[in-house]
């Protein structure tokens, strides 16, 4: 490592949203980071369902946008300026980052689960104002109890799928033991296929997976699908009867599939974030068979067990990434992403201007 100094520059390349449907790659200001902030080299980000939804409607599930924002929050980089404070890794560390800050407060909630922290801000969030800048920036000041350094071995490449996969893993979890146990994964986008990889590690014994299109149930397969069913097959969806399933679609069609295909007295997660207010869907089913309905929001220190098994390659993920674009191509890979017809996870690569 060199000792020189880093010098932040006065500007660099970042996608930000204005509004509903007016989205930027342009320069924005660096401001030095403060104490507690390393500056991370920003290398790959990820884009999630939730940042299209700031550049296509304004707006994710209640958080609306009503300032201009800096997107992203699945990034990975390394360390070019450690913290001034001495926290956190060194200057050349290569880092994955959880994006989540905990809430203050004393309200109520499991100590061990501070996902649930009113107030918790994530990272290119809108939820509360001012909104929480995302990381999708060459240059960015992130807190250092955010960063995970990476272990020898996993590239930052490879480390891309972090968060994303640490929200599958928090979602596998939720469903309790499930080694040797039949399982139905609805809705294969990133998080979808992710959960299937993570039941599969995780020793799953049979694992079904639905969607609409052909595209992610290819990738569903490639990940460890044992049966793909299209998503209007609603009488083979029923005969699965799984013990365990995981609803990542995020819609209640998708919930209803999630109801039908479980088997009596089982257990369906709730992950894909459905969109706020009443949603129709016949649960009178999930009374008369007794299913536990189990809500999932993002994770905590599940990362350090993804981070674990990325590297020593038990979780494998690799056919989830389908795209990668330079940073330039920015607007481009956001088109890419939201046609989940043709796309899993799409990456912006930042080393490339
Ligand atoms: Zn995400």
């Amino acid at each position: 490592m060199t000792t020189q100094e880093f010098m932040l520059p006065a500007s660099a390349p970042a996608v930000v949203a204005h509004a509903k449907g007016d989205l930027r790659i342009e320069d924005v200001a660096l401001v030095q980071p403060e104490a507690g902030q390393a500056v991370v080299e920003i290398a790959y980000g990820g884009i999630c369902g939730s940042d299209l939804h700031y550049w296509l409607h304004g707006a994710a599930g209640e958080s609306i946008l009503k300032d201009p924002m800096v997107l992203g929050h699945e990034v990975v980089g390394t360390v070019v300026q450690a913290a001034a404070d001495g926290t956190g890794p060194a200057v050349g560390t290569p880092v994955a980052v959880h994006p989540a800050t905990p809430g203050p407060g004393a309200a109520k909630y499991p100590a061990e689960r501070p996902n649930l922290s009113p107030g918790c801000t994530y990272l290119g969030s809108a939820a509360r104002h001012p909104h929480t800048d995302g990381a999708f920036l060459r240059y960015a000041n992130l807190p250092t109890h955010m960063l995970r350094p990476l272990p020898e071995g996993l590239s930052l490449r490879n480390a891309a799928l972090v968060e994303p996969a640490s929200v599958a893993w928090h979602a596998v979890a939720r469903a309790g033991e499930v080694r040797g146990k039949s399982a139905l994964v609805v809705g294969c986008g990133p998080i979808g296929a992710l959960a299937v990889a993570v039941l599969k590690r995780a020793g799953a014994a049979h694992i079904t997976a639905v969607d609409m299109h052909p595209k992610p149930l290819e990738i569903a397969a490639a990940v460890g699908a044992d049966v793909v069913l299209q998503a209007g097959d609603t009488e083979a969806i029923a005969a699965v009867e799984a013990d365990i399933v995981i609803e990542s679609s995020g819609n209640h069609f998708g919930l209803a599939s999630a109801i039908n295909g479980a088997v009596r007295g089982g257990r369906v997660v709730m992950v894909g974030l459905l969109p706020s207010g009443p949603q129709p869907v016949a649960i009178s089913l999930a009374i008369t068979r007794e299913l536990e309905l189990v809500g999932s929001f993002r994770f905590n220190e599940e990362i350090t067990e993804v981070i674990a098994a990325l590297a020593d390659g038990t979780l494998f993920v690799d056919p989830v990434v389908t795209h990668e674009f330079a940073l330039s191509d920015g607007l481009e890979a956001f088109e890419t992403a939201k046609n989940s017809a043709v796309s899993g996870k799409v990456l912006l690569n930042f080393s490339l201007a």
